[in-house]
């Protein structure tokens, strides 16, 4: 059966009548399982409102799902993924490029679900959905090129590696970037041959669900993407199921380290993309114009709610007063409001308890003695709509040893440093228990290279920040993770190889 999205009306048009937006809401904050929007089979289960962060308004609720949930859901995938694993590569791809082409088409809409769930001003929301179809193609390419290897043996016999896929996947997304995780993770791992059962957070649970839908109407066999809504319960019912074969997490390093215990249980495997505290280098001889942008960037993308952010900025003492004076002078100008707004460039925190946590980081800082430079407020919005809770985008200068550089604040706070040599920043740089990303701005061509190899990270950009092209492997070292998402290395992570050795000769049998 074919369910359309958003049928005659836009996703536009259905916000300006309140009560048609929460019911669409509410239809798609419920599981989404062997093609089936269903409630949790138990109704005692928790149920959680769910608060639009720049307005405060309830959207909707999501019941948390229980065992039998994921059971059924489980099962479905089981079932499903018997048949899609012999499909053959061309026919998986079709499917996914349908796929592709269809979010095309609601680019916009789909969007807009996620402003309201999750505050991100929409020219961000359209690149996340952006970034999930450049995945799905990109994904849909890779189907068919799937293959294994061919060895010539002695006396005639020969090897040959299959790879095959690992079954069901367990997904597991945090609220950040919801429709994007459910992108990146189901992607592959469908291409690869796999079921996914993907669990959103239980604050953005709409996107994830309206994907299952793309996916169903492009011909994807019910039960190959299912969603299950819930918490913390209900993603250990998943983690520990023992019909998953995988889990690819996304969250932080104290879930993270929750997920990879109760996989090692099971012997699972595990890709974890957890948290991190990067750092960015801004060496004297670079272009400081696309260096402040860099930084900016680095640090206030949706509201500076992001993974791989770049919080702890170094800055070359010799233009150090220099660099600070145009941040500080960019950050102001930065315009927080109705996240559905074509002129709004931040918009507000996720939900009340994340924001006062932030802000208690901020205040701890200031008392440890860091110095603010703009920002780390409360703002009131000059919309009486707005009441959900605004941080205005905050530059301090801390000391290296103080808990806002060695912890991650997941906010809108950039730290600056001002250092003399490319050897003491590395050193400092490193001095941290994360690796997701890392960063630096130089002219210097050997200076950048030499300094990208020594940074303790899965990732560094030089002269530029926070991009995700689709081609380059994405993830962490140290606490920050393990594994990869995206590029062709995502694949060794979807499947396992198995060797075939044919025999061309009697058997030898000396016992
Ligand atoms: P979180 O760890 O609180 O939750 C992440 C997900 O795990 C949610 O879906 C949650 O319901 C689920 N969960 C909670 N307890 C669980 C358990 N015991 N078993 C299984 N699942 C469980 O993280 P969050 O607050 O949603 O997200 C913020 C964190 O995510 C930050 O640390 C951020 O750096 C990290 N993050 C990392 C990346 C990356 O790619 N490296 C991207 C985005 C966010």
């Amino acid at each position: 059966m074919s369910i359309r999205i958003i049928n005659a009306q836009s996703t536009r048009q259905l916000q300006r009548g309140f009560a048609s937006w929460t019911s669409y809401l509410s239809n798609h904050s419920l599981n989404f399982i062997d093609g089936k929007r269903m409630k949790t089979l138990d109704p005692t289960q928790e149920k959680l409102n769910l608060e639009e962060p720049a307005t405060g308004s309830i959207l909707g609720a999501i019941q948390s799902s229980g065992r039998g949930d994921v059971d059924k859901a489980v099962k479905s995938a089981v079932i499903a993924q018997q048949e899609w694993g012999q499909r053959s590569g061309p026919e998986k791809r079709d499917i996914l490029m349908e796929a592709a082409r269809l979010l095309r088409n609601r680019k916009e809409d789909i969007a807009r679900v996620e402003v309201s769930d999750t505050g991100k001003p929409m020219w961000e929301a359209m690149g996340d959905v952006q970034s999930v179809i450049d995945s799905v193609t990109y994904f849909a390419g890779i189907a068919p090129t799937m293959c294994g290897q061919h060895f010539t043996l002695s006396g005639g016999s020969f090897g040959y590696t299959r790879r095959e896929p690992l079954g069901v996947v367990a997904a597991i997304g945090a609220w950040n970037y919801p429709i994007q995780m459910a992108g990146w993770k189901s992607a592959p791992a469908l291409a690869c041959g796999n079921a996914v059962v993907f669990k959103p957070s239980q604050f953005t649970p709409f996107t994830a669900v309206i994907l299952g839908e793309i996916y169903q109407e492009a011909g994807l066999p019910d039960g190959l993407y299912n969603v299950i809504q819930g918490g913390a319960e209900t993603g250990n019912f998943l983690t520990s199921h023992n019909d998953i074969a995988k889990v690819t997490f996304t969250g932080s390093v104290e879930t993270g380290t929750k997920v990879m215990t109760s996989c090692a249980s099971g012997i699972k495997h595990v890709t974890l993309e957890l948290g991190g505290k990067s750092p960015l280098i801004i060496f004297d001889d670079c272009n400081i114009d696309n260096a402040v942008k860099g930084a900016i960037m680095a640090n206030f993308l949706s509201q500076g709610q992001v993974c791989s952010n770049g919080t702890r900025v170094f800055i070359q003492d010799s233009i150090f007063d220099d660099v600070i004076s145009r941040l500080v002078k960019h950050t102001k100008s930065i315009k927080l409001g109705d996240p559905h707004a074509d002129d709004t460039r931040m918009g507000p925190m996720i939900n009340a308890a994340h924001a006062n946590k932030v802000m208690k980081m901020i205040e701890r800082a200031k008392t440890e003695g860091a110095e603010i430079m703009c920002g780390g407020e409360y703002i009131t919005i000059d919309d009486s709509k707005m009441k959900g809770k605004f941080i205005s985008p905050c530059i301090l200068k801390p000391t290296d040893d103080m808990e806002i550089s060695k912890e991650e604040v997941f906010g809108p706070v950039m730290n600056v440093y001002s250092f003399k040599t490319e050897e003491e920043v590395l050193n400092r740089a490193n001095d941290t228990k994360f690796g997701l990303a890392s960063g630096v701005f130089t002219n210097d061509l050997n200076r950048a290279h030499r300094v990208a190899a020594k940074l303790q990270a899965g990732n560094c950009y030089v002269n530029n920040y926070n991009i995700y092209p689709t081609e380059l492997p994405f993830g962490g070292n140290k606490m920050s993770g393990i594994g990869r998402e995206n590029g062709t290395i995502t694949v060794d992570y979807f499947t396992q190889l198995k060797s075939v050795y044919v025999e061309n000769n009697d058997v030898d049998c000396p016992i």
